[in-house]
């Protein structure tokens, strides 16, 4: 029942949201640095540019910030934002890099008064790590322990006031009182096609790629509401302007090229189409639970969860039940595939 490996290629997909190594120099180069060059977010923009400005006037560290949202939205860009827009140093690390608790107390020491430590994927970190940045969030000190046994005694060192910004893709997985300490928390959500569409215009501005409106816009109607996807399909599209046209991306030829990437209109790749038909062919549209789906495809069930369900999950084309995933009429209309009716489609009202 199995569907051959490499059926899914997972880590070459062009509208995966996970940044790899061929993204990272491009990235910095599109980092917007302020507040202002970040596009969309509104909300989340509206409320920072407040507690930045009263952080400012008070002389004070910024409160610390929780982000959360699927990969992709732009929470490691709005970290390096926050703090050139405070004037102050960024850290930066991430939960699975700090091993041990003394790791994280030397990059606690070595922060100056107001710096912004960043810590991506923080609900991967440890027990024994959080706990040392309980008292360094809430009351900038350090629990040292000296000595062992009955001797042993802790001693309290203070650290400079700072700025924790956390980023994760599932704050559901984040531990009560680590959560609590935030005394800031932005959802990122998924970028609408205009929003993307700004978004792509202003990247192939600073690479030099000509781009006329209209191909801007079906590059981000088709990149899943992720600036980190508009970014990679505006670079490939540029090939395909340099060799079928006159090196401008318009409407045709970024349709053409991404055709040519087995992209469709909605951004959904092969890999998406197959996950959906394997669903309808091997679990009659579902449900189907999410290890048994993750093990039919040969991937991570939290990889599926992270990476591929937020967008058809915003599409209305996948839907979660009680007892498992289950593909929607809507997807089977998109997949030209005749709706046959068994599918229950009732949203839980436990997720
Ligand atoms: P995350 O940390 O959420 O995975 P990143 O901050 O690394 O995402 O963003 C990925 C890419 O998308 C970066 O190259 C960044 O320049 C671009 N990007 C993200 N959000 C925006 C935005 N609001 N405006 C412009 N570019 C953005």
């Amino acid at each position: 029942m199995a569907i051959e490996e490499n059926e899914f290629d997972f880590e070459s997909r062009i509208v995966g949201t996970e940044s790899v190594p061929s993204d990272y120099e491009v990235e910095n180069s599109l980092r917007p640095k302020t507040l202002d060059d970040y596009t969309g977010q509104e909300k989340a923009k509206e409320n920072l540019k407040i507690y930045i400005e009263a952080a400012k006037a008070r002389h004070e560290a910024l409160d610390h910030v929780l982000l959360w949202g699927p990969p992709g939205l732009g929470k490691t860009t709005l970290a390096g934002i926050i703090a050139n827009e405070l004037g102050v140093n960024l850290r930066t690390t991430s939960g699975p890099a700090i091993e041990k608790q003394g790791d994280l107390a030397a990059i606690l020491t070595n922060l100056a008064e107001g710096d912004v430590l960043f810590i991506d994927e923080i609900h991967r970190l440890s027990r024994a790590v959080e706990e040392i940045l309980y008292p360094a969030m809430e009351d900038y000190a350090l629990d040292i322990i000296i000595g062992k046994g009955p001797s042993a005694r802790s001693i309290r060192l203070p650290i400079p006031r700072f700025t924790l910004i956390g980023a994760t893709t599932r704050a559901g997985q984040l531990t009560t009182p680590l959560r609590d300490r935030f005394g800031v928390l932005l959802k990122l959500e998924l970028y609408t096609p205009e929003e993307l569409s700004l978004i792509v215009r202003r990247s192939a501005d600073i690479l030099g790629i000509g781009i006329d409106e209209r191909g801007a816009l079906e590059i981000a109607s088709r990149s899943r509401g992720t600036p980190r996807i508009a970014n990679r399909l505006l670079k490939r599209i540029r090939d395909f302007a340099i060799v079928k046209g006159d090196g401008t991306i318009t409407e045709e030829i970024a349709k053409y090229g991404l055709e040519r990437l087995e992209i469709d209109k909605l951004g959904l790749d092969n890999t998406d189409r197959k996950m959906l038909t394997a669903i309808i062919k091997f679990y009659g549209g579902g449900p189907v639970g999410l290890d048994t789906l993750a093990a039919t495809i040969g991937e991570e069930a939290i990889t599926i969860e992270d990476v591929y369900e937020p967008y058809l999950l915003q599409l209305g084309f996948l839907s979660r039940t009680p007892r498992g995933r289950c593909v929607t009429p809507l997807a089977y209309a998109h997949l030209g595939i005749p709706y046959t009716g068994t599918a229950n489609t009732q949203p839980s009202l436990f997720e």
